[in-house]
């Protein structure tokens, strides 16, 4: 079994194989051992994000990064209240989604997805709608790759006196994200994305005040924030079945995060990945949707060259075969590609996967000439 092609995607990434060997054992899911290590993991989150115990707690969720937004809306969002969504991108339209379908009251403050949304702009809307409880938005939006600035939002957030959802997803773990000096009541984020474990559960991390203040307003059983996190609390037992594999896998890639030098070391490897990746890039002809104040170092659009034409089909296949997957574009509008960077990832990749696309691009000029 040898694995054919690294992942240049957002995540599901490419992990180490430390990581994927963790899966090999089975695990029973009431014994001790078992859930001491979902008390470890929900300690080491708390770590990540930079808060105290006594004002946040951790609750981990079965399912993919959406089953997590999903269950904050629908556990923390009452009939009652109302939640400004502030989206750049299909992730932040999403949340429009889940609120149609649970029927949560919404505002959405749609910005283009090459800018990001606007904090004093917030701040206005707040201002002249007072039924407004809660604001939500993604950190990271991996549509386009850029990187909101959640820290000036948080900050009109709190100013006005409301509750503060983020979605950071593809950015925990990758970017420092100091949860409570920035002001975010709840962030939810997967085992998938920059921590480098394998697909499987999201996790959310709660300011605890406004957690217990959810209680009776959950519409859904199995998305229940609040008593999800009643179980885990007690003695680390998830309520319904949990990814025993994958949460195995998720404790060792944090302590694999940890062993690189934490999020700092990680962020510097993918700035340094993007940045190499862009350059590389750049010098070939190909060109960013997004602007470099506000490109983040994840994942990258960008358009194809002028001069060669050809199918992102035709191009993907030629890099797969080479050895690294890439990801098609994600804007309806415009014909693009992004490139992700994150995961068990190095500078030699990256100067891999250009010298393929330089070789692919040298054979379509040659056909056209
Ligand atoms: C990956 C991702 C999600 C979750 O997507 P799933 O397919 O449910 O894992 C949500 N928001 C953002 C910004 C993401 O990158």
């Amino acid at each position: 079994m040898t694995n054919t092609y690294k992942l240049l995607t957002p995540g599901p990434l490419t992990t180490t194989d430390t990581v994927k060997q963790e899966m090999m054992v089975d695990r029973c899911t009431w014994d001790d051992d078992y859930k001491a290590v979902t008390q470890k993991i929900r300690r080491q989150l708390l770590e990540l994000a930079q808060v105290s115990e006594d004002d946040y707690t951790a609750v981990l969720m079965q399912g993919s990064g959406t089953f997590g937004v999903e269950s904050v809306f629908s556990s923390v969002i009452g009939d009652q209240d109302k939640v400004l969504i502030c989206s750049n991108g299909a992730y932040g339209e999403r949340m429009t989604q889940i609120c149609d379908h649970a029927k949560i009251p919404y505002l959405h403050y749609a910005q283009t997805y090459d800018k990001v949304p606007d904090a004093s702009h917030i701040a206005k809307l707040l201002a002249e709608d007072p039924s407004i409880t809660h604001v939500a938005m993604v950190h990271s939006e991996t549509t386009s790759g850029i990187l909101n600035d959640i820290e000036s939002v948080g900050r009109v957030v709190r100013q006005a006196g409301r509750t503060f959802i983020v979605d950071a997803m593809s950015s925990f773990g990758g970017v420092d994200i100091p949860v409570a000096s920035w002001g975010i009541d709840f962030l939810i984020s997967s085992a998938n994305k920059c921590i480098q474990g394998v697909p499987g559960f999201s996790f959310i991390i709660c300011r605890r005040d406004k957690l217990l203040a959810s209680e009776g307003k959950a519409r859904s059983l199995s998305l229940d924030l609040l008593d999800q996190w009643r179980g885990m609390e007690k003695d680390g037992k998830w309520r319904f079945t949990s990814p025993t594999h994958v949460v195995l896998a998720f404790s060792k890639a944090l302590d694999e995060l940890a062993q690189e030098g934490g999020i700092a070391a990680r962020n510097h490897r993918y700035v340094q990945n993007n940045q190499m990746l862009i350059e590389k890039m750049e010098r070939m002809g190909f060109s960013t949707y997004i602007d470099k104040v506000h490109q983040g170092p994840i994942i990258t659009t960008f358009f194809y060259p002028d001069g060669v034409s050809f199918q992102f089909q035709e191009f993907y296949a030629y890099i797969k075969e080479n050895g690294y997957a890439i990801y098609p574009g994600k804007l309806t509008k415009m014909d693009t590609f992004r490139i992700g960077n994150i995961g068990e990832i190095y500078p030699e990749d990256i100067e891999k996967l250009t010298s393929i696309i330089a070789n692919f691009i040298e054979k379509k000029k040659e056909n056209v000439a």
